[in-house]
């Protein structure tokens, strides 16, 4: 994080944890009764979402900590919750949606743990097998030299055993975790794509190797692991170098240890690619065979879809014919021509990976068809 000022909201100048996050960090703060000053400020640099992530914002989360993730409309979704411990990421993906999901987009850090504590024991008192991730509005792992609250989570899911914590991330900013009890009831992610993809669009995010050998560590310290193919994003010779990031995965990651590996292709809302245009000039990705599909979302053209996605099940299934694989928003034509099966012939999507988790991670609570 290279993170220049803070702002305190008002509200959340008395929580502990502003108190903490300021103690580590060190830098100037300053308190604002309202953000709308950090947001003109920001709005008005020629790149908001570059300074957006040079700003943090210490404030409480106002909504729900817990809350179903928003998917898609049309596509099958996986049933999954998002924990909502912060907003916007240090990291800089070029088809990043979160830089056209806020206005101005602002590293935002929840401060109101007490609330995120009492949902949680909610969430865990339902006796119900629940995924939730906080991968979703930000990066896992990026806030630990801040605050440690992944650490703090896993320790609070190994006491537990209904739910089951997805960290995702494209860092390979592990080591904190590693000797932490977790008891099998978080899963390590990393979001995968090729040495190209990640080169030329995800600046600041760990490379491909680091990023293996993050989960390999996590692998050697009894992590479960999953793994997201997800943008798959097509180009010239995009075939060899997939399949050398299949290669690389199953050389150092037993498939047994593979709780699922989700795919999905690239997709963006139409008012991103102005957005990508804008800041990343030298990427191509937003000038592909796109349609505008049924969510609003451009999206490549089906056939191509289902080519990519039955080339890389292939791959997959050649080192390891067992694993879970699951489609991030895609409809039952997808399912049926590149799996084989559509998820309703297995109690719906959700019932599928609540399964899967219980199994592989010794939960114990009841499995729900949503
Ligand atoms: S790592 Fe994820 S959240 Fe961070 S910039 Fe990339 S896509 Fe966005």
């Amino acid at each position: 994080m290279k993170i220049r000022r803070i702002y305190i909201d008002a509200d959340a100048a008395d929580d502990p944890v502003t108190e903490q996050v300021c103690r580590r960090i060190g830098l100037p703060v300053k308190r604002v009764n309202h953000p709308v000053e950090i947001y003109q400020q920001i709005s008005a640099s020629p790149d908001p979402e570059a300074a957006g992530k040079s700003v943090l914002l210490l404030t409480r989360n106002k909504g729900r900590f817990i809350r179903d993730c928003p998917g898609t409309t049309h596509y099958t979704c996986c049933g999954y919750q998002i924990l909502h411990v912060g907003a916007y990421c240090s990291m800089d993906c070029a088809y990043c949606i979160l830089q056209a999901y806020y206005h101005p987009p602002v590293l935002q850090f929840f401060t109101n743990h007490d609330e995120l504590n009492e949902q949680l024991q909610s969430f865990f008192d339902q006796g119900v097998v629940g995924r939730i991730g906080t991968g979703e509005f930000t990066d896992s792992l990026i806030w630990e030299p801040l605050f440690p609250l992944a650490q703090q989570l896993v320790e609070r899911f190994s006491r537990q055993d209904t739910g089951n914590l997805e960290l995702k991330t494209k860092t390979a900013a592990v080591d904190d975790l590693l000797a932490i009890s977790h008891n099998r009831k978080t899963i390590m992610a990393w979001s995968l794509n090729t040495q190209t993809v990640i080169r030329h669009q995800e600046r600041a995010t760990a490379g491909l190797s680091a990023r293996i050998e993050a989960a390999e560590k996590c692998q050697a310290s009894g992590y479960p692991l999953a793994f997201h193919f997800d943008p798959m994003i097509l180009y010239p010779g995009c075939h060899a170098d997939y399949e050398a990031v299949v290669h690389l995965l199953f050389a150092r990651i037993d498939p047994a240890n593979i709780v699922w590996i989700s795919i999905g292709s690239f997709r963006f809302m139409p008012e991103l690619k102005e957005v990508i245009a804008r800041r990343f000039p030298d990427s191509t990705i937003i000038y592909g065979e796109f349609i505008k599909a049924l969510d609003g979302k451009m999206r490549y053209f089906k056939p191509l879809r289902i080519r990519m996605y039955r080339w890389l099940i292939d791959r997959i299934r050649e080192k390891a014919p067992d694993v879970l694989i699951y489609f991030c928003m895609e409809d039952e034509e997808i399912w049926e021509k590149a799996l084989g099966f559509t998820p309703a012939a297995h109690g719906g999507l959700a019932r599928m990976l609540d399964e899967r988790a219980a199994s592989m991670c010794g939960l114990n609570g009841r499995v729900q068809t949503r």
